[in-house]
């Protein structure tokens, strides 16, 4: 008999995403939610667990609204979701009307430049879109004095199938921060403006802080793969993915041998070096050179010198031998070791080392 085809016996490193567990938190997100709608954030790649196999798990979940920021993204989201609605966070880009309806996109309008060509696109038969207007972040949404306009004429706005009229909050995920409380009046100015459709104000963190937060639909994106969507208190959400590499060399190190680029590690004492097949190229974030952490078996090892490309290296000496071998597993993410572990380490935020998960690990999909 031949191993040669079976991935998991010649991959450098493999990551594991649990469906179940995001379907899990989805429950949880929609427990919190109580009778408010829960959709479900899957831009950039479903955060980087593959937006497909997300989008197709939430739906069998029940989610019937999903959002990613690109047009392209929603085109292939598409086959994967049947015919759950999917709106497009970037908004309208000149041109794109047919796109839209091909594929039975929403738009969410971000402008009363858009809304204007919305309004002109769907002139002969109405089809649905939201509208996102600014409470705070000066990136996307109707800036206030559009939406003072559209109050004084509400023409500017007449004529379109407005499904949602949503806002974004900046600084839901810091308890003290006032900003969404001003945001969150902010908003009810805005919907005295636009009471039509449904409101949507909470992405994952606003959804656990609570009634006031969630109007008809909540957002959420991070939480749902298993980030802490209240930092420094106990996760609720259920971890979603495993990274593990091999080790593919073991090296003996005397007192004052360097590892890797830059010669800025320097051993100390006899020690022994492991090198595993994960580096920068894979997402493994450069920051992360002496500062991130893995795991073999219950042994906590540090990275010791830089992250290189292909290869990052872990001082393993006090690792029993039995455990410690060429081809032996380390984890870099799982039960020992969070995704927010692994953001703090690098200095940055669960939602970079998601998106950032490389194309190069060898997949595989739990049910
Ligand atoms: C990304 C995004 C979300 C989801 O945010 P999370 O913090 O990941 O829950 C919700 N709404 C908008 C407009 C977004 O861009």
């Amino acid at each position: 008999m031949t191993t040669a085809n079976i991935p998991e016996n010649h991959a450098g490193s493999i990551l594991t995403i649990d469906l179940a567990a995001i379907a899990e938190n989805y429950e949880i997100l929609k427990t919190r939610l109580g009778t408010v709608e829960c959709g479900a954030v899957v831009k950039a790649n479903g955060y980087g667990l593959g937006a497909g196999e997300v989008g197709r798990t939430l739906s069998n979940a029940g989610c019937r609204k999903f959002f990613v920021a690109h047009l392209e993204e929603g085109i292939q989201l598409r086959p994967f979701v049947g015919d759950a609605e999917i709106h497009i966070l970037n908004g309208l880009i000149p041109g794109t009307g047919d796109t839209y309806r091909e594929h039975r996109l929403i738009p969410v309008l971000g402008s009363l430049r858009e809304v204007g060509a919305w309004q002109v696109y769907t002139k002969d038969a109405a089809l649905p879109c939201d509208v996102h207007v600014d409470t705070g972040m000066l990136r996307l949404g109707l800036p206030p004095d559009e939406l003072r306009q559209i109050a004084n004429d509400p023409d500017l706005i007449s004529g379109l199938d407005i499904k949602n009229i949503m806002s974004h909050l900046a600084s839901a995920d810091e308890l003290h921060n006032p900003q969404s409380g001003s945001q969150l009046k902010a908003f009810k100015q805005v919907r005295s403006v636009l009471p039509m459709g449904a409101a949507s104000l909470a992405n994952s963190s606003g959804v656990f802080r609570g009634d006031p937060y969630h109007f008809d639909l909540g957002r959420p994106g991070v939480a749902l793969y298993g980030v802490n969507p209240l930092p420094d208190t106990v996760n609720p959400m259920r971890p979603t993915i495993e990274l593990k590499a091999r080790i593919i060399q073991l090296r003996d190190a005397r007192p004052g041998d360097t590892v890797g680029y830059g010669a800025n590690f320097k051993v100390k004492t006899h020690s022994k070096i492991a090198t595993l097949a994960v580096g920068y190229a894979d997402g493994f974030l450069r920051s992360l050179s002496g500062k991130a952490f893995g795991y073999i078996g219950e042994h906590r090892v540090p990275l010791v010198g830089r992250v290189s490309m292909d290869l990052i290296t872990f001082d393993v000496s006090h690792v029993p031998v039995k455990l410690c071998h060429v081809g032996a597993w380390v984890e870099l993410i799982g039960a020992n070791h969070s995704v927010d572990d692994l953001a703090r380490e690098a200095g940055t935020i669960g939602y970079e080392v998601l998106t950032n998960l490389g194309a190069r690990y060898h997949r595989v999909y739990k049910n």
